[in-house]
């Protein structure tokens, strides 16, 4: 029987609590007869080791994880450490160590949720956003002079190069044809930033040339963010760079219903390195060790996860018992305005999984 290698790095606050759960409906997964089983390794790397070890993991770090079939991470965040130290010191030197370019975040209103916008029903907001995940605002080019004196100079360059904007545009006209609309808009700010994004206008018309069954249309990334309310359905598969879609896939978020919900996948396309699958909110230390976490995100993250090893029917199974799940306000969490806990919405995704 096929045994695949997860890596699970629970990281932060909720993500000690909703890691083991997506481990627990992966599990109920395999046990339910789909062919394949789950070798889980768990490391404890985060602000806890931070604080035993003065960094976020250790140094050989990405050589524990390398041989992995995929990881499933939950969320890097501290009060008592500064966030460019959890952030760089954790998720990103994954992503960037396994060069996982294409950050994926899919958003749909799932059964049961009450989303804000009012003139949008569950079948109008059906997006993917792909986020520039290795370079453009978040490369880490820059620096700081004269520092705590009067002059002091800090930069943060976006660096934006001809190769990282190709591949991004591919992977994205390629996941926009692989769906029912075949559409793509890439999210632009050209009018402003006449350099960088003035090139990732010219290779987007360049790559489209290879999709000619997919439509495509240019939108600035402030106007995105009015479209995205005012005209949802009008949206399929969107394209952005890494702050950009940063910004626009947390709007998303809170428009499908919850920051609890939604999932993302960082995913080295060529597949040299392990993918890594997370759900998209933080650590939340408001509500940890509570068992307040909604739990959803993780188990969306799950069925990404399952999706790039290629077990699209164990994937399709497991969306459809969360979409179950959510359906029933008895099972929403607090954040869905419910009470149910973690425990108890982990049980039933299982419960569904197991007993059918
Ligand atoms: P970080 O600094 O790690 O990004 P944060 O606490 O600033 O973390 P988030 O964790 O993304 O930011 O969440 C913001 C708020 O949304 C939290 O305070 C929490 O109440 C709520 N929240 C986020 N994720 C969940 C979840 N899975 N279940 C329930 N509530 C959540």
């Amino acid at each position: 029987m096929k045994t695949y290698r997860i890596a699970c790095i629970p990281g932060d606050g909720i993500g000690k609590e909703v890691v083991p759960a997506g481990q627990e409906v992966l599990e109920a997964l395999a046990q339910s007869g789909s062919g394949f089983r789950f070798e889980f390794t768990s490391f404890g790397w985060g602000g806890d080791w931070y604080r035993a070890h003065g960094k976020m993991m250790p140094d050989d770090g990405l050589d524990a994880l390398r041989g992995m079939d995929a990881i499933l991470f939950g969320s890097a965040g501290d009060p008592h450490i500064p966030d460019h130290v959890t952030l760089w010191g954790l998720r990103l030197k994954i992503c960037q160590g396994f060069d996982q370019y294409a950050n994926v975040r899919p958003t749909r209103i799932l059964p049961g949720i009450d989303a804000p916008l009012k003139r949008c029903g569950p079948k109008d907001l059906d997006w993917v956003i792909v986020r520039e995940n290795s370079e453009g605002e978040y490369a880490g080019v820059g620096g700081r002079a004269h520092q705590g004196h009067p002059i002091e100079v800090a930069t943060d360059v976006s660096m934006m190069t001809r190769a990282g904007v190709e591949r991004i545009m591919r992977f994205a006209f390629k996941l926009a044809q692989s769906r029912p609309r075949k559409q793509l808009t890439v999210v632009t700010k050209s009018n402003a930033q006449r350099h960088a994004m003035v090139m990732w206008d010219e290779i987007a018309l360049a790559v489209s040339q290879e999709f000619p069954d997919v439509k495509w249309d240019k939108e600035l990334v402030d106007a995105c963010t009015a479209r995205m309310v005012n005209r949802p359905a009008s949206l399929d598969t969107l394209v952005a760079t890494n702050l950009h879609a940063d910004i626009l896939s947390d709007l998303a978020a809170a428009l499908a219903g919850s920051l609890g919900i939604a999932p993302t996948g960082n995913i080295d396309p060529e597949r040299r390195y392990p993918s890594m699958f997370e759900p998209i909110h933080g650590s939340a230390f408001d509500i940890m060790g509570q068992g307040l976490a909604n739990p959803v995100g993780t188990f969306w993250s799950c069925v990404m996860l399952l999706e790039h090893l290629g077990e699209q029917e164990a994937a399709r199974r497991l969306m459809q018992a969360v979409e179950e799940v959510t359906a029933d306000p008895k099972l929403h969490t607090r954040d869905l305005g419910g009470s149910a806990k973690t425990a108890e919405v982990t049980a039933a995704v299982r419960h569904r999984l197991l007993n059918r």
